[in-house]
């Protein structure tokens, strides 16, 4: 058989067995490209299939091409961009578009969902400098020594400096070193969440179960705990037990636990009981060092001097480097200029003059029910639950404001609903933001998350 008519009838079988969706984004641009010494080599148009493709369904492939000729012994991935087909730039943009929207979700789908570690967070991808040594140095002897020497670990930094990414990397570093060991890393608006339903549904002993034999919890943006009564009393005998069994704790926020308002004082006195480190804005070498290795790990070249350039200029934090390299990376497939010192000008201009293209319904749906956990049905169903009606609302809210959708036309988006109903969801929001705290730091959190997403 030809080796192309092999890949064909691997792809028919494969078919069979996945969603459409999953066969279009991880097999749809695949090939054969050569099949000698036993071995045959497959080419994709990203790293992200091959790494998908390596991870997930290596056996699978195999497999299917054993079926077909028996002296295969072993599959091996090539990265060749060219194979999808010459397009329109309105086609590609959009197909791109798609693509970003696919690579949210091959990220959502690899996170592991027993103990919530996605794998792309290490500390060999975490890039350290003077602004967040010493957090990194505390969460590098945590993940070795658990339970023994800083406890609570408590990590606090403005938004986008790399809480996530260090926590998340010590989490995966300490399954690393010990697969027994039981991590949960959860986010404290999913925590809340998960509390608030246990308490509803009268399920609080599962609730229990779930935490008692942990032996590293992990909980992010521990500052949305702020006012939340119930939930502050459920942690405090959560955080005891496992503290007691000398099990590990690592929180994070973005202000230090003094300063989070509306916490009670058994808790405050708990978090400033084990290490404190904060995260601090890098410095510009720092930024252009991250940059660099951000364009790296996606096989990107950048001069140096450009690196310098974009560092110098965008100064915020690191998520925002990143969403310029992912638009730079975009620009640069359509324009085919060269990034150099000359043209970095005029494509940073382009890119914020483009920032908001690629944010959609879809985009802004999936965030907020992500941050609030709530399945996209409810948000978009006829439920009435205070929680649902709630993150209904900042939906409405964020699609006129950042979309400028009309008020009819997000009435039929959210499950046709009249447009008076999201006329007042909007100017509720609008006036909570200036009235409510929680309301007004949820929302600037998503706002964030959209931003960089
Ligand atoms: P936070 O949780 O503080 O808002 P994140 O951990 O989500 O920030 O970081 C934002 C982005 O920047 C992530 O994609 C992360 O991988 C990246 N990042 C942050 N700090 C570093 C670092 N020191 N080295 C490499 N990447 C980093
Ligand atoms: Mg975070």
């Amino acid at each position: 058989m030809k080796k192309e008519n092999i890949w064909e009838s691997v792809l028919a079988q494969i078919k069979l067995d996945i969603s459409e969706a999953s066969f279009n984004t991880w097999f749809k641009h695949t090939n054969i490209s050569t099949l000698k010494n036993k071995r045959a080599v497959i080419s994709v148009p990203n790293t992200f299939v091959r790494d998908w493709l390596q991870s997930k369904y290596n056996k699978t492939i195999l497999k299917a091409l054993r079926s077909l000729n028996k002296d295969i012994k072993e599959v091996q991935y090539t990265v060749n961009p060219s194979i999808q087909q010459v397009e329109t730039p309105n086609k590609k943009r959009k197909r791109e578009e798609e693509n970003n929207l696919n690579q949210m979700e091959f990220q959502n789908l690899i996170i592991d969902s027993e103990t919530g570690l996605n794998p792309k967070y290490t500390f060999e991808n975490f890039v350290i400098g003077p602004f967040n040594e010493l957090a990194q140095a505390a969460g590098y002897a945590v993940s070795e020594n658990p339970g023994s020497l800083y406890n609570p670990l408590f990590i606090y930094s403005k938004t986008g400096l790399g809480k996530t990414h260090l926590l998340q990397a010590i989490g995966n570093k300490a399954r690393k070193r010990q697969k027994k060991k039981k991590v949960y890393y959860t986010q404290a608006q999913k925590f809340i969440s998960e509390i608030i339903s246990s308490i509803r549904n009268n399920r609080m002993e599962d609730f229990k179960r779930r935490y008692k034999d942990v032996d590293i919890l992990i909980i992010d943006d521990i500052q949305f705990l702020s006012g939340k009564e119930k939930t502050q009393e459920e942690f405090f005998h959560t955080f005891n037990d496992l503290y007691e069994k000398n099990k590990q704790i690592i929180l994070s926020s973005d202000r230090p636990p003094k300063s989070i308002s509306a916490l009670a004082d058994r808790l405050k006195s708990r978090f400033e009981g084990g290490m404190i480190a904060d995260i601090d804005y890098p410095d510009t070498e720092t930024r252009a060092a991250i940059f660099k290795s951000k364009a790296q790990e996606k096989d990107f070249f950048i001069p140096d001097d450009v690196c310098y350039y974009i560092a110098e200029n965008i100064q915020r934090n690191i998520r925002e480097l990143e969403g310029v390299l992912n638009k730079l990376i975009i620009q640069q497939k359509i324009t085919k200029l060269p990034i150099d010192l000359k043209n970095i000008k005029s494509i940073l201009k382009d890119i914020n003059q483009t920032s908001m293209y690629s944010l959609s319904f879809n985009k802004i749906l999936k965030t907020i029910s992500n941050f609030y956990d709530i399945s996209e049905k409810d948000l978009l169903g006829s439920s009435r639950k205070k929680e649902i009606v709630k993150a209904r609302q900042i939906i409405i809210y964020f699609l006129r404001k950042e979309l400028n959708y009309s008020y009819p036309y997000i009435g039929k988006k959210i499950g046709g609903r009249d447009h008076t109903t999201v006329i007042y969801s909007f100017s509720k929001i609008e006036k909570d933001i200036k009235r409510n705290e929680d309301i007004k730091e949820e929302v600037s959190y998503i706002k964030e998350t959209l931003a960089s997403a």
